[in-house]
């Protein structure tokens, strides 16, 4: 029978709720990524690529934040609350002030432009992490085609600044996320395009200072791939997938999944109540009520 969960271990019952729907909060869309949450406004940001705008929910409905928007992908805050984004038409990271100017905080590594940056998360520490793959400069409607020049690459840019590649063996390094205390580093690894799911997994690596170290096989679905990920209170990792939001348990095991019965791009826990768990996708905006927590940061 074809529910909306999967339960595949018991401590996922307790995880969600039973009668919660999901709910379509904004249609009409090309394709949503990089969704990120800020309390302080009640609204959720997230990226309209192929319209290359970012849009924002807010409980009064759906309206555009940015247009045109660098076809922005994924997003996050820094400690001070300003907007961190990643441009694939730009090539580069990006910060948005408070007086709405740009600052370009990453565009070139060793005299070489970034390719795409996909997806990027923020340290406690104000560090800023990032992935680099080639997907984003190869499709005309991110600006035309464009040579990579880098190869794919997870990037670390210090909070006083200092750009290092902190992981080089990745094929196509996708979405990032943090364990709640930040000991652990999870990266998807989504290979090259049209290439056998197979190649693609979840990474986990130990967060040692400015370096990362192992980066062993952590999860992988059955659908799809994992493209954007995020945590939980207690460590579950939330994952995209071809056929909906799976949670894997701090160590690895399955706990199961909300069916959505298409493919997801990226997940963002927020809410008054950081206990909404907020899906991009497809061409929509959806949101399921859950029974935990987004992670907050040390
Ligand atoms: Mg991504």
């Amino acid at each position: 029978m074809g529910g909306l969960y999967d339960i595949a271990d018991p401590r996922f019952a307790r995880l969600v709720l039973p009668n919660a729907g999901l709910e379509v909060l904004g249609a009409g869309f090309r394709w949503t990524e990089g969704p990120v949450w800020f309390a302080d406004h009640e609204m959720l940001l997230f990226s309209d690529i192929p319209n290359d705008r970012v849009v924002r929910w807010t409980e009064a409905g759906v309206t555009v934040f940015l247009q045109p928007a660098g076809f922005a992908n994924g997003h996050a805050r820094d400690r001070d609350g300003r907007l961190i984004s990643c441009s694939h038409h730009h090539r580069r990271l990006e910060r948005r002030e408070f007086d709405g100017r740009v600052t370009v905080l990453a565009d070139e590594f060793e005299g070489r432009r970034l390719n795409a940056p996909n997806d990027v998360v923020v340290k406690a520490d104000g560090s800023i992490w990032f992935t680099d793959p080639h997907y984003g400069i190869n499709t005309d409607y991110e600006g035309g085609k464009q040579p990579a020049e880098l190869p794919a690459t997870v990037y670390r840019l210090g909070a006083e600044g200092g750009l290092s590649a902190v992981a080089a063996d990745f094929a196509g390094p996708n979405g990032l996320c943090f364990s709640p205390d930040e000991t652990r580093l999870y990266i998807a690894e989504t290979g090259k395009q049209f290439e056998a799911e197979a190649s693609k997994y979840v990474r986990v690596f130990e967060v040692d200072g400015a370096r990362l170290r192992g980066g062993r096989h952590f999860c992988s679905v059955a659908v799809g791939n994992v493209d954007g990920l995020c945590a939980d209170e207690d460590g579950n990792l939330w994952c995209s997938a071809g056929d909906g939001v799976h949670c894997f348990a701090p160590d690895g095991e399955r706990l199961g999944a909300i069916i959505t019965g298409d493919t997801v791009s990226n997940v963002a826990f927020g809410g008054r109540q950081r206990c909404r768990l907020f899906i991009t996708g497809g061409t929509q905006l959806r949101a399921i009520y859950t029974n935990t927590r987004g992670a907050v940061r040390p």
